[in-house]
């Protein structure tokens, strides 16, 4: 059963979602990006000499694997391919087997860098379904931990988040060394 806390904090949450949702500063952020066509991924792609500072975990044949910048959790990381393409129809066989690959992967590097009790493994699908980048197809993988909490508090300290990222992303790069991550 639900704690107290949990139902609050849950209600906390649903309200913030709320108001980011109808801020109109965050409206114009939306459709800026909509204009400009500004796309993370592909710029990510194309600027491998900034890989450490962008957060790129790993460049394969097909694909590349970043650390969000803005997680739902410690060790939230996107999986793309390397191709501008929107959604599954457009992927090529060898594209779509590549990223769910290198979920497994990546499930196994976050596993020994930071133990989680569980993942969620997602993708949305248009803006109405939550998706930031919607032009840009991308899997989703949130470690988990029994008990842990929204990533509201996650994210409250910016600081200690980007810290913590760089500091993540050494580990997850040393650990891929040794273990010869990902093996496709
Ligand atoms: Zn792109």
């Amino acid at each position: 059963m639900k704690s107290v806390k949990s139902v609050v904090e849950n209600l906390e949450v649903r309200r913030l979602e709320r108001k980011n949702l109808w801020a109109p500063w965050r409206i114009k952020y939306i459709q800026g990006l909509n204009e400009s066509g500004d796309c993370f991924i592909c710029y990510n792609q194309q600027n491998p000499q900034d890989d450490d500072k962008n957060l790129v975990l790993w460049r394969t044949d097909k694909s590349i694997v970043i650390l969000n910048r803005f997680p739902y959790n410690n060790g939230h990381l996107l999986i793309a391919p390397a191709r501008h393409i929107p959604d599954f129809d457009k992927a090529t066989d060898e594209e779509l087997l590549e990223m769910l690959k290198l979920v497994r992967e990546s499930q196994k590097a976050l596993s020994m860098a930071i133990k989680p009790h569980g993942f969620n493994v997602g993708m949305n699908f248009g803006r109405c379904a939550g998706a930031g980048l919607p032009e840009h197809l991308h899997i989703h993988i949130v470690p988990r931990w029994d008990g842990d909490t929204n990533f509201i508090n996650v994210c409250s300290d910016t600081d200690v988040i980007s810290q913590s990222l760089t500091e993540l992303l050494e580990s997850l790069k040393q650990i891929s060394k040794e273990y010869n991550l990902p093996a496709l």
